[in-house]
């Protein structure tokens, strides 16, 4: 077996209604008393941020909101953000929200904590200055974990996806709250939970793999195939959003770890060259690479995860069983509120030099390499030329 380290940073508090009460972890780091809000406009609107400040300010806790969060972070959200908590002398930044406004807010934290703007740490370009704010990270989708992850994605002036790291990243604490994804729409609940279930299957069965990855990353996946189709039948079951809350959260700790891989690389450069969101982008991308990824030497991991998916038939041979997972995947995933055709995105046989493009492109790179079956130039482009053309059987 080959060496590993392992370490945990992030304090998970998960219960229902714990999103009121945030007060005593800020109280406890500091008593400058103030905390930034990193959202979203959905989420002021639809009510979620409103309860939450004002459990804050109940406690004494002063509010700023910043909420104009994009659905795909660029610089000018971090950088703006990072402005506020300066001037209003923010103890706290709490991230509510999916992915994006989470990596905001974790970025913005660090960024406060210098004179330059997030461009400047992109693509590790230069280290962060140290860190001068606690990072509480709410999910409100149970997709990213982005809330015990240490890298973040954001976009430049040419929509170009980036990234960043720093184990300072890492929130000091994650609050898992169910009660605040019951009302998400089911696509969002169905892309999200799929997103998290490709985090697991990609960090278990990648390059960087360890035992503490595959034991995290099984039970997500068991977690997501387990409790997705509960949640999307009925909205407001609290056991099955809460499963699917600690499920994105395990496959974020085995992604921290293990990375993701070719369904990451297809996926991102889908939301570059189609917009499509990242959850939907990963779900096709899978989809599409499944049944090749297990022709690696995998095959056990591939063949437990297929239990996790869960597989009963018994099976001569490993491979069979790890092909029986790769088709109970693709069911769960047709089975969902998810379109699988991309031309409703403006996407069409003639951007496949775009995708390949994109999938190809230098910050594509680690998902590619990490993946546990190298793909080429050609199969890449293989790949974009299926998903391009797929239509979906209708009966
Ligand atoms: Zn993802």
């Amino acid at each position: 077996m080959k060496d590993f380290q392992y370490f945990l940073k992030t304090k998970v508090i998960y219960g229902e209604n714990k999103s009121l009460e945030l007060a005593e972890h800020i109280k406890a780091y500091s008593d400058r008393n103030k905390a930034v809000i990193v959202t979203d406009k959905s989420l002021v609107k639809l009510g979620f941020i409103a309860p939450i400040e004002a459990a804050l300010q109940k406690e004494g806790i002063e509010t700023k909101v910043y909420s104009d969060v994009k659905s795909n972070p660029d610089f000018q959200n971090i950088d703006e953000a990072a402005a506020l908590i300066k001037s209003f002398g923010a103890s706290a930044v709490i991230g509510i929200g999916g992915g994006s406004p989470l990596d905001t807010a974790k970025t913005a934290s660090l960024v406060a904590g210098g004179d330059n703007g997030a461009g400047h740490y992109s693509l590790m370009a230069n280290p962060f200055p140290e860190k001068k704010v606690l990072t509480i990270a709410i999910p409100t989708t149970s997709g990213t974990g982005a809330e015990v992850t240490s890298t973040t994605v954001y976009s430049d002036e040419k929509h170009r996806k980036l990234w960043a790291w720093d184990t300072d990243m890492l929130p000091e604490i994650a609050v898992l709250d169910p009660v605040l994804t019951a009302k998400l729409p089911n696509f969002l609940t169905a892309a999200t939970s799929i997103d998290a279930l490709v985090h697991a299957l990609e960090a278990i069965t990648g390059q960087s793999t360890n035992p503490v990855i595959e034991a995290v990353g099984l039970h997500a996946i068991r977690l997501v195939a387990e409790n997705l189709p509960i949640a999307i039948e009925k909205n407001d079951d609290m056991d099955a959003r809460g499963n699917l809350l600690i499920g994105s959260m395990l496959a974020g700790i085995a992604i921290e770890h293990g990375g993701t891989g070719i369904a990451h690389n297809i996926g991102h450069a889908l939301s570059t060259v189609g917009g499509l969101h990242h959850g939907r982008a990963v779900a096709i991308a899978l989809h599409h690479t499944y049944d090749w990824n297990l022709d690696s030497p995998r095959t056990a991991v591939f063949a437990k995860a297929a239990r996790a998916l869960g597989v009963t038939d018994q099976f001569e041979a490993e491979t069979e069983l790890a092909k029986a997972g790769a088709a109970a995947c693709k069911k769960l995933i047709e089975s969902l509120p998810i379109t699988l055709e991309v031309s409703q995105d403006g996407l069409s046989e003639n951007s496949l030099q775009d995708l390949t493009a994109a999938c190809l492109a230098e910050e594509n790179q680690p998902m590619r390499l990490n993946n546990c079956r190298y793909a080429t130039d050609e199969e890449l482009r293989e790949f974009g030329e299926k998903i391009l053309a797929f239509r979906a059987v209708t009966v």
